[in-house]
């Protein structure tokens, strides 16, 4: 599933290629996305200006005029420019050609993503309730601890949690809690502050080494003919139940939270 990295990484790729172009034509080949795509949007969209791409959570967000055009990736979406489109291929859902004859085209097997339009972007349902972004100021400690005070919710379910935090995906929150030092079962009313402040530093950190990554698959979302791929981080606890913790040597344990896997290190992580 893209998470954070996958989705900033798209963003960085397809917005050179697009932003201050007109649009020319939308061509939607099947609107049966986890929303219906909208059926007026070629005539909201056609001769309009794509301002802006920006990001927010893991919904990508083209400032286009009066509004914003939404799209997500789901599980199975993605997002690639080409200067010469290719022929379609099954899957290929969406086109949005460019004034210049680019085209930006939705691939989406699973159809678990969506592309709507939206008047006001920070007044809709999808947004309007998220918490900060991992990278903004208002995600710190302070934030933590306040928003965790006298709950048991375990402090990984409460960093995946999008009210309190955006775009902390499962793998992300294991890797960052070890790196904190924290289990993930610790219940989160419980944490001091200077550990929150660790746990915001290291969620950072694995985001900034993903995004990173992903800065090497760049080319990936222009002219190119493969699916962009995933970043793989040299994980520390993340599906590696029983291999020997890369600090001190203990197994690493596995546990079910919420349905989600959890992995830790029981001698690190207390
Ligand atoms: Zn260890």
């Amino acid at each position: 599933m893209p998470e954070l990295p996958e989705v900033e990484t798209t963003r960085r790729g397809v917005a050179p290629r697009v932003v201050g172009r007109r649009i020319a034509a939308v061509r939607v080949y099947d609107r049966r996305l986890r929303w219906p795509v909208p059926g007026g949007l070629a005539r909201l969209l056609q001769g309009r200006t794509i301002e802006r791409v920006d990001r927010r959570s893991k919904y990508l967000l083209f400032a286009i005029g009066d509004g914003t055009l939404l799209v997500h990736l789901g599980m199975t979406g993605s997002l690639r420019v080409f200067t010469t489109p290719p022929p379609r291929r099954p899957h290929d859902h969406a086109d949005l050609v460019l004034d210049d004859g680019t085209v930006v085209r939705y691939h989406d097997p699973r159809r678990f993503g969506a592309i709507l339009w939206v008047p006001d972007a920070s007044a809709h349902p999808l947004l309007r309730h998220l918490g900060p972004e991992p990278f903004d100021a208002a995600f710190d400690a302070d934030h933590l601890w306040r928003v965790t005070r006298g709950r048991r919710v375990a402090i990984k379910q409460a960093l995946m949690d999008n009210h309190l935090v955006v775009g902390v995906g499962n793998i992300y929150a294991n890797e960052a809690l070890f790196r904190a030092g924290i289990r993930p079962t610790m219940a989160a009313g419980r944490l001091s502050k200077p550990r929150l402040a660790r746990l915001v530093d290291a969620v950072r950190d694995v985001l900034t080494e993903a995004i990173a990554k992903g800065g090497s698959t760049l080319r990936d979302y222009v002219d190119s003919s493969g699916e962009p791929g995933y970043f793989q981080l040299d994980y520390h606890v993340y599906g590696r139940e029983g291999d020997p913790c890369r600090v001190c040597g203990t197994s690493i344990r596995h546990v079910r939270q919420g349905q989600r896997a959890s992995f830790y290190c029981p001698r690190c992580q207390r």
